[in-house]
C-alpha cells in the first residue's frame, strides 16, 4: 500500500515536473532535435513532377541587370508554355509597375499562357503570418491574367522553417499558397502542415533562368511539369534557414511543401500524449515491480524502453504522416533512472559516498602529515597498546612495528608510565614537556623531550550498531633534542670549566673557593691562595703559535692534577695565570710553592720543541677569608707584583700592596692632568769633566710636583707612564721644554734626555725629535739621547734603522745606566753610542772593592776601542771622583758636582763657576 501511494505520489511529482520543463521550452527543442534526427535518418525521392527555374548567381552575372526586365519574364513565360509546362507559379516581386510596354508584354504572355500564378505575401509575414502590415501584390494589370498563390513561410521558435501554409486570407479572400497549389492540396486553406524534410529536395529538378532563355535546356523538360520561377542567388536574399539542409531559398521551400502534398507527407503531430502515459506506466511498473533487482538493472530498462520508444516514433513517421513528439516520455524515462538510482543507492548512500571519499582524502593527508612529522608521535590506548605511530617515531624509537605492540616492549618506561597516568585521570592544566635519556645506540648517549597529551575519539560500539562511544587516547609527541642538549651541556660547561686545561676558569673557581671559604670559617682552617703566573707564554705563542701555546697550558694542567704533594684544587683562571686554594699549614710554608714551581718549571716537550718555562707566584693566606673575589685580588695582586718588579719569583699578599696598588692607580689617573694643570717640569743635573771639573752639559730629569701628594720621582711614575703609553706625550714634552731651556742657558752646553723603550715603540720619536729642533731651533749636535739596555731585549729590525735615522738628524746616543740590565754586549758596536753612563751602583762607598774597579776598568776599556767616553754616574764625594779620575774616567755625574735644579739654578750655578 505504501509501495502504491508512493508510487501516485511520484507520478504526480512526474507530470508536474514534465509540465515545467515543457512549459521552459527543454520539450519543444528536444522534439525538434528528435524530429530533425528522424528526417536524417530516412530519405525519400521526389516525385518529378516540379521543376524550379532559378534566378541564380549565373542567370544575373549574364543578363547583367536587375530587376530583370518583364519582357524576358514575358519570353520565360512564353517559352516554358512552348515548352508544355502545365503549372507556372513566379516567386517573383511584380508588385511595382516597371515600363507599361514592358508590363503590357508580360500581361500577354501570362493571359497567352493561361496557368501563371504570381506570389503574394504580406510585408511582415516573415516574423508571425497570423498579422502583417502590407500586402504586397502584382500590379492589376498582372493580376488581372494570372492567379494568387501566397509564398509567406511560418518562422519557429529556433527561427528555422519547419512549416508550409496551406493557404491565407488576403484582403479577405482566402488564398492558396504556391505549395498548396502545386501539391494539389483541395481542403482548407486555413492552417499549416509541417514539411518532410526527408524528402530529398536536392534532388528536384533546377534548371538556370538564362538557360531557358537561350533554350538551353534538355529537350521535354517543362513537358506537363509544374514549375516555379524564384530566386536562389545570395544577392536576391529568399533564403531562409531550416532544418537538415541549414539554408534554402523561398521557392525551394514551396517546391518541398508541394513534393510533401503530392506525396501526401503533410506531417501531423500525434501520439504525444500515448508516448507519455506508456512512459508513465513503465515508470510506474517499475517502482511497483519489487522483483526486479538493482537499480543497475531498472535503469537499463529504462534505457532499452527510451530507444524502443524512439524506434516507435521513427517507424511511424516513415508510414504514416505523423511526427510523435517523443520529449516529454523521454522526460519521464529519464526522471524514472534518477529516482530508481536515488532510491535504490538512496540518497544517503549517495552522500554518505561522497563524504566516505572526502574522509579518505583527507584522512589521507593527515596520513602524509602525520609521517612527515618533524615529531614523533605516538598514539596509545588504554592498557597500553601503541594504536598509531609515525614514521619518526619508528626511527626515534629504533622499531619498524610500534603499532600494534605493548608501549611498555617498545618505548622507554618513563614516557609509558606518564601515558598511562594520562589515560587513568585527566591531567590537570597544561601539558608539560619533559626530557628523558633514552636507550643509546652505538654508544652515544640520546635525550628526548616528549610531551603527553589526552584526546578522546568517539567509536562505534560495534560495526552493525549506530550506538557510539568515547575512548580515551594519549598522543606523545617526541623529538630527539640530543644535540640541544649537548651544547647546553658544553655551553654550561664552557661557562665552568677551561676548555683546553680541562680546569675550573675563574667563574668555576670562585663558586669552589666560596665553598672552600665557608666549611674554612667553620673549622677555623687557615687558607691559601696561590696564583703563578707563565710569564713567557706571549713569547712562546709568538714564536711557536697558539696551538703550541694550548699544548704548554694543557700539560702545566695535567703536572698540576697528577702533582699528589699537596691536596690542592687548581684552576686556570686566565690564559696564563693558574690558581689554587689549599688548607695552609704553617710548618709547610713556602714548600709548597717551591714543590710546585719544581713541578711546573721543569722543561716541556711539544710536538719535538723544548719549551722552558718562567714562573712569577703571588699568594696570599689568611685565617679570615672575607670572599672569592677578596681572595682572587689579594694573591693577583701580589702576582701583579711580582710581575712588575722582576727582583722576586714569589710574592706573598701584604697589605702594602694593596696600598700600593691604590697609590698606583690614584697616580695612573693624575698624571694624564699633569702636564695640562702645569705640574710637570724639569730638573738638570750637571756633568763634567773630571780631569777640569767643568760643566760639560746636563741631564734634563723629569720631575712631577703633585697639588695635594707633592713631588713624586720619576722611578715611580715614569714606569706607571711607560706602561699606559702616556711616556710618549711626556717624553715629547721633556724634549721640547729640555731644548727651549737650554738655549737659555749661558754657555752652549750639551743636553742629554731620557728616552724610554716605550718611546720608540709607540709614539714615533724620529718624528717627535725633528719637530723640537724645528721648533725650538736647538742645534742637534748638542743632543744626547738617553736610553737604557732593556731596548735591546727585544731584536727589534726597525730600531737599528730609527736610531740610524735619529743620528742622521745630529743627535747622538748615550747607554745608561750601564751594567743593570742585559747581560750581552754585542749591541754595543752594532748601535754606536757616544756615551757609556756607568749605573751608580758601581759607585760604592769608597771604590775599593776589586770586583766594581775590574767592571770600570773593563768598561773603559770597552769604550775606548769603541771610540766611546764614559760618564760615571752617583759621584757623591771628592774621593769617588778623585778614584775614578786616577781610574781614567773622563766625565761625571752626581750630587758632588750639583744635585739637579731647575734651569734657573743651573744658569746661575754656571756663572758662579765661571
Ligand atoms: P737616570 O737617567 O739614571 O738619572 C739619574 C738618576 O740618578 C736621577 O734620579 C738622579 O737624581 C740620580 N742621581 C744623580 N746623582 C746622584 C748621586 O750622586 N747619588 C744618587 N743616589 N743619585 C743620584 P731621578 O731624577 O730620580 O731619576 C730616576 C730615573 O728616572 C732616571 O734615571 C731616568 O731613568 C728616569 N727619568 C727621569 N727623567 C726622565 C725623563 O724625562 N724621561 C725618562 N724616560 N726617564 C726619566
Ligand atoms: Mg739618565
Ligand atoms: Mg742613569
Amino acid at each position: 500500500m505504501r509501495r502504491v501511494l508512493n508510487a501516485v505520489l511520484i507520478v504526480v511529482i512526474v507530470i508536474a515536473a514534465t509540465a515545467m520543463v515543457r512549459f521552459a521550452g527543454f520539450g519543444a527543442a528536444l522534439d525538434r532535435f528528435l524530429l530533425e534526427a528522424r528526417f536524417l535518418a530516412d530519405e525519400r525521392p521526389v516525385t518529378g513532377e516540379i521543376v524550379l527555374v532559378e534566378i541564380d548567381a549565373r542567370s544575373l552575372e549574364q543578363l547583367g541587370v536587375w530587376p530583370l526586365p518583364r519582357r524576358l519574364f514575358a519570353d520565360l513565360t512564353d517559352k516554358l508554355s512552348a515548352a508544355g509546362a502545365r503549372d507556372i507559379v513566379f516567386d517573383v516581386d511584380f508588385s511595382a509597375i516597371s515600363n507599361p510596354e514592358n508590363d503590357a508584354l508580360l500581361a500577354e504572355a501570362f493571359e497567352r499562357a493561361g496557368t501563371v500564378s504570381l506570389a503574394v505575401f504580406r510585408q511582415s509575414a516573415t516574423a508571425g503570418f497570423e498579422t502583417g502590415e502590407v500586402t504586397n501584390q502584382p500590379i492589376d494589370e498582372l493580376m488581372n491574367v494570372t492567379w494568387p498563390v501566397v509564398v509567406m513561410v511560418p518562422m519557429e521558435k529556433d527561427s528555422r522553417i519547419w512549416r508550409n501554409l496551406y493557404g491565407f486570407e488576403i484582403d479577405g479572400t482566402a488564398e492558396l499558397s504556391a505549395a498548396a497549389l502545386l501539391g494539389e492540396h483541395t481542403g482548407s486553406t486555413a492552417g499549416a502542415f509541417w514539411l518532410d524534410y526527408s524528402i530529398a529536395v536536392s534532388r528536384l529538378e533546377r534548371i538556370s533562368l538564362v538557360d531557358v532563355l537561350q533554350g538551353k535546356t534538355p529537350p521535354g523538360v517543362f513537358f506537363e511539369k509544374k514549375v516555379i520561377v524564384g530566386a536562389s542567388a545570395q544577392e536576391l536574399r529568399d533564403l531562409f534557414p531550416v532544418p537538415v539542409h541549414e539554408i534554402l531559398p523561398g521557392s525551394m521551400i514551396q517546391a518541398l511543401g508541394a513534393e510533401t502534398l503530392l506525396q501526401g507527407r503533410a506531417l501531423e503531430k500525434g501520439g504525444e500524449w500515448i508516448a507519455f502515459t506508456a512512459a508513465l506506466a513503465v515508470f510506474v511498473l517499475l517502482l511497483l515491480l519489487t522483483n526486479v533487482e538493482g537499480w543497475a538493472v531498472k535503469t537499463a530498462i529504462l534505457a532499452l524502453c527510451a530507444v524502443a520508444l524512439e524506434l516507435v516514433a521513427i517507424s511511424l513517421q516513415k508510414s504514416f504522416p505523423v511526427i510523435v513528439p517523443t520529449a516529454s516520455a523521454h522526460f519521464v524515462l529519464l526522471m524514472a533512472a534518477a529516482s530508481v538510482v536515488f532510491r535504490e543507492l538512496g540518497l544517503h548512500k549517495l552522500l554518505s559516498h561522497i563524504a566516505t571519499i572526502r574522509q579518505r582524502n583527507s584522512e589521507r593527508m593527515l596520513g602524509l602529515v602525520f609521517d612527515d612529522s618533524f615529531d614523533g608521535i605516538i598514539v596509545v590506548k588504554s592498557g597500553g597498546l601503541v594504536s598509531a605511530a609515525n614514521q619518526t617515531a619508528r626511527t626515534l624509537f629504533q622499531c619498524d612495528d610500534l603499532v600494534g605492540r605493548n608501549a611498555r616492549q617498545v618505548l622507554p618506561a618513563e614516557l609509558v608510565e606518564e601515558a598511562l597516568a594520562v589515560l587513568a585521570a585527566p591531567p590537570a592544566g597544561k601539558p608539560v614537556p619533559s626530557i628523558i635519556e633514552a636507550a643509546q645506540i652505538d654508544g652515544k648517549r640520546r635525550f628526548i623531550e616528549y610531551v603527553v597529551t589526552r584526546s578522546e575519539r568517539t567509536i562505534a560500539n560495534s560495526a552493525r550498531s549506530k550506538k557510539v562511544r568515547t575512548q580515551a587516547v594519549a598522543c606523545l609527541t617526541c623529538r630527539d633534542v640530543t644535540l640541544e642538549r649537548e651544547s647546553v651541556e658544553r655551553l654550561s660547561y664552557l661557562a665552568r670549566y677551561d676548555a683546553v686545561t680541562g680546569l675550573e676558569n675563574r667563574n668555576g673557581f670562585e663558586e669552589k673557593l666560596e665553598q672552600v671559604i665557608v666549611s674554612a670559617q667553620a673549622t677555623g682552617q687557615d687558607l691559601c691562595v696561590i696564583q703563578f703566573a707563565i710569564v713567557n707564554l706571549d713569547q712562546i705563542i709568538a714564536s711557536l703559535g697558539f696551538s703550541y701555546g694550548d699544548q704548554l697550558r694543557h700539560a702545566i694542567a695535567v703536572r698540576l692534577k697528577n702533582h699528589p704533594a699537596q691536596k690542592a684544587h687548581w684552576a686556570a683562571i686566565s690564559a696564563d695565570v693558574f690558581a689554587c686554594v689549599l688548607d695552609w699549614q704553617p710548618d709547610l710554608e713556602f714548600g709548597v710553592i717551591e714543590t710546585v714551581k719544581q713541578v711546573v718549571a721543569e722543561d716541556y716537550n711539544i710536538e719535538g720543541a723544548r719549551i722552558s718555562v718562567q714562573l712569577n707566584f703571588g699568594f696570599v693566606v689568611t685565617d679570615n677569608p672575607a670572599s672569592a673575589e677578596d681572595l682572587l685580588r689579594k694573591s693577583g695582586n701580589a702576582l701583579a707584583r711580582v710581575r712588575r718588579d722582576s727582583q722576586s719569583q714569589t710574592l706573598a699578599f701584604r697589605p702594602e700592596l694593596d696600598e700600593q696598588l691604590q697609590r698606583r692607580r690614584l697616580l695612573e689617573t693624575e698624571l694624564f692632568k699633569a702636564i695640562g694643570r702645569d705640574e710637570i717640569h724639569l730638573a738638570y743635573q750637571p756633568l763634567v769633566d773630571l780631569s777640569d771639573n767643568s760643566v760639560i752639559g746636563a741631564e734634563a730629569l723629569m720631575r712631577w710636583h703633585h697639588r695635594e701628594l707633592g713631588p713624586i720621582s720619576p722611578m715611580e711614575f715614569v714606569p706607571i707612564a711607560e706602561e699606559n703609553g702616556y711616556i710618549v706625550e711626556l717624553g715629547a714634552w721633556a724634549l721640547n721644554r729640555g731644548m727651549k731651556e737650554a738655549l737659555s742657558w749661558p754657555s752652549p752646553l750639551r743636553l742629554s734626555v731620557n728616552i724610554s723603550a716605550v718611546q720608540f715603540s709607540r709614539g714615533n720619536l724620529v718624528a717627535t725629535v725633528k719637530e723640537a729642533f724645528e721648533r725650538t731651533g736647538f742645534p742637534s749636535a748638542r743632543l744626547d739621547l738617553e736610553i737604557t739596555e732593556s731596548l735591546f731585549i727585544d731584536d727589534d729590525l726597525d730600531l737599528e734603522f730609527r736610531m740610524q735615522e735619529l743620528k742622521a738628524l745630529g743627535c747622538s746616543f748615550s747607554l745608561d745606566d750601564f751594567g743593570t740590565g742585559y747581560s750581552s754586549l754585542g749591541y754595543i758596536p752594532k748601535y754606536s753610542f757616544s756615551k757609556i753612563k756607568l749605573d751608580k751602583s758601581f759607585v760604592r762607598q769608597s771604590i775599593s772593592n776589586r770586583q766594581d774597579i775590574t767592571v770600570i776598568e773593563a768598561v773603559l776599556h770597552l769604550a775606548n776601542g769603541y771610540d766611546m767616553s764614559v760618564v760615571v754616574e752617583g759621584i757623591e764625594t771628592a774621593e769617588q771622583a778623585d778614584k775614578l779620575r786616577q781610574l781614567g774616567c773622563q766625565i761625571g755625574q752626581g750630587y758632588l758636582f750639583g744635585r739637579p735644579m731647575s734651569a734657573s739654578s743651573l744658569s746661575a750655578h754656571l756663572a758662579n763657576a765661571a
